[in-house]
């Protein structure tokens, strides 16, 4: 396959920035474990940083690839940064998912605003209780049909810029009974009362990465909020009371849209530790030779590089099949899959390749492997992807 030279372009361009202003300040943002506000601000002012940034790539490219091309550069300069940068499209893939046009207008440059004015989204579904079992989000959206208001009450967990966003895209409960098709999406606008940031987690990665609770205490948004809006609500819920399936297909289809990009995260770091430590082979000596001159080193080094390869492929041919709505075998979720094995396994090989010293701070691919992993866990953890993954292939409702 071959790269337009747009497409060429594009990875050069987010490449230069990787390497010249994230990986020269990746290992402090990690130390600090902040978010990198002037990293994110330099991302803006080349526009690498944005809704339109954004718009492009998900929707104007018929191929599907500008995602997981720029992404993959982004975190092969460094995942916490990475995610930093992208972690405001989670909140606008969600209000894509289910706004309607006029919303997606109206609050996607909200989340992102401008060089000028930076402001960051954050998508908040996960609970203390409810991660991958989503029936079991309690975070409660009741309509105050007095004032066409709705009032959201809960606690939200693990919220990618939880508590530091502008805009916060919030699941909310509306018919507990109905469980997983109960649930809507709203917006809550910045400055709203009674949304707070709860405790600030500290990670064993993607440590410049902001990931707090976000608690909901009598939070009231306008009717206008509601992703999608109430009327469409209302019949979607009838049907679902009706027993009419609502659209289920449909949002395991936006899922596994999205993967291929979270995938392309966790192949930028495998990358990055698979051409660190191929480079630290051939300089280390050990018994009078490079140590790559051992097949055990060497052929280490063979399967990292074969496994990156075959998992770029799988990202690529998911990403493409998720632009034209052609999935056959849940790809999506098998590239997600496989990233997150792969990116967990390469970094912890060179970690190996370079011995004492690649398990101490003074080189990166201990840290690579502590942001590795957390793609086996968030946007469905590995579990969840074999779950989809099988009742795909079999046509059966494996529990
Ligand atoms: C750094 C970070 C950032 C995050 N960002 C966001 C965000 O921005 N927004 C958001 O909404 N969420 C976010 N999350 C939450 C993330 O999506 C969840 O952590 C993830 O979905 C797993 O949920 P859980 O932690 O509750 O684990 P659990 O669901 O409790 O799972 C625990 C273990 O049980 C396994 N398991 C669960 N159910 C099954 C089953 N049916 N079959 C087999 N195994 C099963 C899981 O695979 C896992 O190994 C983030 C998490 C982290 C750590």
């Amino acid at each position: 396959m071959k790269l337009s030279d747009e497409q060429i372009q594009l990875r050069d361009w987010v490449h230069d920035f990787a390497a010249d202003v994230i990986r020269p300040v990746a290992e402090e943002w990690d130390e600090k474990e902040e978010f990198p506000y002037p990293v994110v601000q330099q991302a803006a002012e080349i526009g690498l940083y944005g809704w339109e940034f954004m718009a492009q790539g998900m929707m104007g490219d018929p191929t599907g690839l500008t995602m997981p091309l720029a992404i993959e550069e982004l975190f092969w300069g460094d995942a916490g940064i990475g995610m930093a940068i992208m972690g405001t499209g989670l909140a606008a893939a969600g209000i894509a998912a289910s706004g309607t046009p006029e919303q997606l207008m109206e609050w996607v440059p909200q989340c992102y605003g401008d060089a000028e004015d930076l402001k960051l989204g954050a998508f908040a579904a996960s609970e203390p209780d409810a991660g991958s079992d989503v029936a079991g989000y309690r975070t409660r959206a009741v309509y105050d049909e007095a004032t066409d208001e709705w009032i959201l009450n809960g606690t939200k967990a693990w919220i990618t810029n939880g508590g530091i966003a502008d805009i916060h895209v919030v699941i909310g409960v509306v018919d507990p009974e109905l469980r997983a098709k109960g649930h809507a999406s709203f917006i809550v606008p910045p400055g709203t009362k009674g949304l707070s940031q709860g405790q600030k987690y500290k990670k064993h990665g993607i440590r410049a990465s902001h990931t707090a609770e976000v608690v909901l205490e009598d939070v009231r948004v306008p009717g206008h909020c509601l992703l999608g809006g109430k009327e469409k609500l209302d019949e979607r819920l009838a049907r679902v009371r009706e027993g009419k399936s609502g659209n289920a297909q449909a949002a395991m289809q936006t899922f596994e849209a999205t993967r291929p990009a979270v995938a392309a995260q966790a192949l930028g770091v495998a990358r990055a530790a698979y051409e660190y430590s191929l480079e630290y082979a051939k300089e280390r000596h050990a018994f009078g030779r490079a140590i790559i001159e051992n097949q055990a080193i060497a052929f280490m080094l063979a399967d990292m590089a074969t496994e990156i390869e075959v998992t770029r492929a799988l990202i690529w041919k998911a990403a493409w099949l998720g632009k034209n709505g052609t999935f056959e075998n849940a790809e999506g979720s098998m590239a997600k899959l496989k990233a997150g094995r792969v990116a967990t396994w390469v970094t912890e090989r060179a970690i190996q390749i370079l011995g004492g010293y690649g398990y101490t701070r003074e080189y990166p691919v201990e840290r690579w492997h502590r942001d590795a992993k957390i793609h086996d866990i968030f946007e469905g953890t590995e579990q969840i992807q074999q779950l989809v993954i099988s009742r795909v292939i079999s046509g059966i409702r494996i529990e």
